[in-house]
């Protein structure tokens, strides 16, 4: 994954030739952008924008829901995702967006398109390159016991509705769910993982039966009763039993962003509470479908879980 930085000036009336900006005929005022995005990423990742106002801020609306990102293929003119743009900032004017790619997605070049809006209503366009390289996922196979199968094949009214308020969680975005504070950290101070982000599972029941899946987060192999902290300040939008996941806590930290801790032992913050980064918030066990200790930890971005390591990496904005 690689970040670029730059400064963009944009003049009305004017193409640079960095970009195309439809601008028509408005051409009373300027502003510059600094634009910093991910413009060479694994499928998996998310493509992380933010843009700058550096100068002229009147000239653009800070209007949410008239800003947006879309990720387009070169070859095929198809999109595999899009973002809104959100005013995480007002002065300077400061807007963000992040667009979570699948696992699945090939590799190619592509265009991240930027639209947004000026004074009048004026609507703006421009085009950055942006290069998706490919990635190896892990392969796995999980035989499941008795216990485990009757888990993960149960159909009770009872888990679907545990799933689907889950799911209601994740699909909303919150545009003042705004708690990101840089870069997050691991929950766990162990670097030991028994799955990763990504891998391709096959469960095998105890009845000879079998379903595939994709592993949605990664697990650290923990003792049970391992203090669990938040990888980043948020709100506790989920702390309860779950009979997939065990005991589990789900935390908002931007507009539609969100970690999950799941199998834990002990619960040690509610729902509503507010969390800073590295905040104990639970201790791990082996809660739920589990076939030993360990934590997993989930990163979801618009429903789609994204790879848990770029956000270490990465400062958002
Ligand atoms: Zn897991």
């Amino acid at each position: 994954m690689k970040t670029r930085k730059g400064l963009l000036l944009l003049l009305f009336s004017a193409t640079s030739a960095l970009l195309s900006a439809r601008s028509a005929y408005y051409s009373s005022k300027a502003y510059s952008l600094s634009i910093q995005y991910t413009d060479e990423i694994c499928p998996g990742d998310a493509v992380i924008f933010n843009m700058t106002v550096t100068e002229g801020s009147e000239s653009i609306m800070s209007l949410d829901g008239t800003a947006f990102i879309k990720l387009i293929r070169d070859a095929t003119g198809k999109s595999p995702g899009d973002s809104p743009l959100f005013t995480v900032n007002h002065s300077p004017l400061v807007m963000y967006g992040a667009i979570p790619l699948s696992t699945y997605l090939e590799e190619g070049t592509f265009s991240l398109k930027v639209t947004y809006t000026v004074t009048n209503g004026i609507r703006m366009e421009f085009s950055l390159p942006v290069t998706v390289t490919s990635k190896d996922f892990v392969e796995e196979v999980l035989y499941l016991n008795e216990t485990n199968t009757a888990i993960k094949t149960d159909n009770s009214p009872q888990r679907a509705a545990q799933i689907d308020k889950l799911n209601a969680i994740l699909d909303t975005t919150d545009t003042s769910n705004i708690y990101y504070d840089g870069p997050f950290s691991y929950p766990v101070t162990s670097t030991r993982r028994t799955s990763f982000f990504g891998d391709r599972r096959t469960y095998k029941y105890n009845t000879g039966k079998k379903e595939t899946s994709l592993h949605y987060g990664i697990d650290f192999g923990v003792p049970e009763g391992t203090p669990v902290t938040a990888c980043g300040a948020g709100k506790v939008v989920l702390a309860e039993w779950r009979n997939s996941t065990g005991w589990s806590i789900v935390i908002a930290h931007m507009p539609g962003l969100y970690s999950l801790y799941y199998h834990l032992s002990k619960m040690e913050v509610s729902e509503g509470d507010y969390v800073e980064k590295g905040e104990e918030i639970a201790l791990s066990g082996s809660t739920g479908l589990a076939t030993g200790p360990h934590l997993h930890w989930e990163v979801r971005l618009y429903m789609n879980a994204v790879n848990p390591d770029q956000f270490v990496e990465t400062t958002l904005f």
